[in-house]
């Protein structure tokens, strides 16, 4: 089978394209013939070795598709199923062994594409907005990157469940769609200060969260645009990680809460593996959240899709497809 694989860590070039046997299940793994798999930023910092994998491995942790065989104690699901997961590694290829425990159906109503979009960005808006700081109406967010994968959905989401919500983005176009998604507000971080202008919007009171993805060049100043007390939910980097740093800032700055969460964190069990990504999947096939998959490449153009996810030139979902 074909499959995108890394023999050493580096730039886009490190994404090969290879040929090797398709996978065999383990006792407790199924075999899926993927149909789409998502690219997220974490391929990137894997790739990069930020985050670390025996070499050589095949990247990608999320993908749609149908159970083509199972492991010899598999009882959760059978050839023909279609199923999705986020997670484990080795989804840039024509199929991939994963622990069965791991695989969700998709519901009738949702296409594959949709399922392999929605997996891992959709849980996380999903656990960020529901678990992590749980947003009631009448909150305000600042949610950067908005126009981003998991930024749109998060949009979505916190507009849904009635908070005010400011985003940032860099470009006109990806305002449009900021706002298209629910923000109330969209700043262009780019061009504006975005602490004097989230003050401004806010009245001097500040936001009760900052959902901050891009890290090393937002950080310090989102602690700056909390209320007293407010949260920071620091739950990627990608304009580089955030330096070491000093707790009694949080002190300084109101009493500040900042949590650095992971979905892993927020899928331990089958069962809340299932109830998010129900929740999730359902969200879809209800119409209340609106997936935006308009980056759609061949697998063989994993490298073009690397370059364009972190060139910034995309918005919502990028798939590749075998
Ligand atoms: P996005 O689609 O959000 O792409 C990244 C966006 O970040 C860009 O489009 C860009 O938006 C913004 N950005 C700001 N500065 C930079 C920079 N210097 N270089 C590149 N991009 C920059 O990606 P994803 O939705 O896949 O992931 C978003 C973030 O969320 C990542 O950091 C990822 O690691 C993290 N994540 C964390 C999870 C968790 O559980 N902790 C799970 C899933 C994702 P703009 O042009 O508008 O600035």
């Amino acid at each position: 089978m074909k499959a995108i694989q890394i023999q050493q860590p580096g730039g886009a070039e490190a994404l090969q394209v290879v040929d090797i046997p398709v996978p065999k299940p383990k006792l407790n793994e199924a075999v899926v013939k993927i149909a789409a798999a998502g690219v997220n930023f974490i391929d990137v910092y894997l790739r990069e070795g930020r985050y670390k994998a025996p070499l050589p491995f095949v990247n990608g942790q999320e993908a749609s598709g149908v159970v083509s065989e199972i492991g010899a104690d598999v009882k959760i699901v059978k050839p023909g199923d279609r199923v999705a997961y986020a997670g484990p590694l080795g989804a840039y290829a024509e199929y991939a062994a994963v622990p069965a425990e791991r695989l969700v159906p998709i519901p009738n109503g949702v296409s594959d594409r949709d399922a392999a979009a929605a997996m891992l960005q959709g849980m996380t808006a999903h656990y960020l907005a529901y678990d992590t700081f749980p947003l009631k109406s009448g909150q305000t967010a600042l949610v950067h990157a908005a126009a981003g994968g998991v930024g749109l959905l998060l949009v979505q989401m916190a507009h849904n469940l009635g908070a005010r919500v400011i985003g940032t983005v860099s470009t006109e176009e990806k305002a449009k769609l900021a706002r298209e998604a629910g923000a109330d507000e969209v700043i262009l971080y780019t061009k504006t200060d975005f602490e004097a202008e989230t003050k401004r919007l806010t009245g001097g009171r500040g936001v009760d969260v900052v959902y901050d993805s891009v890290g090393k060049t937002t950080f310090d100043k989102g602690l700056n645009v909390l209320r007293p007390r407010g949260m920071m939910v620091l739950y990627g980097g990608s304009s580089g990680a955030v330096p070491p740093f000093d707790l009694i800032q949080l002190s300084a700055k109101g009493s500040l809460f900042v949590t650095r969460p992971k979905l892993g964190d927020y899928i331990i069990t089958r069962e809340e593996l299932l109830a998010r990504a129900e929740a999730v999947l359902g969200m879809i096939a209800a119409g209340k959240l609106k997936l935006r998959v308009e980056h759609i490449y061949n697998l063989e153009d994993a490298q073009q899709a690397h370059r364009d996810l972190e060139g910034r030139k995309t918005t919502g979902k990028l798939l590749l497809i075998p």
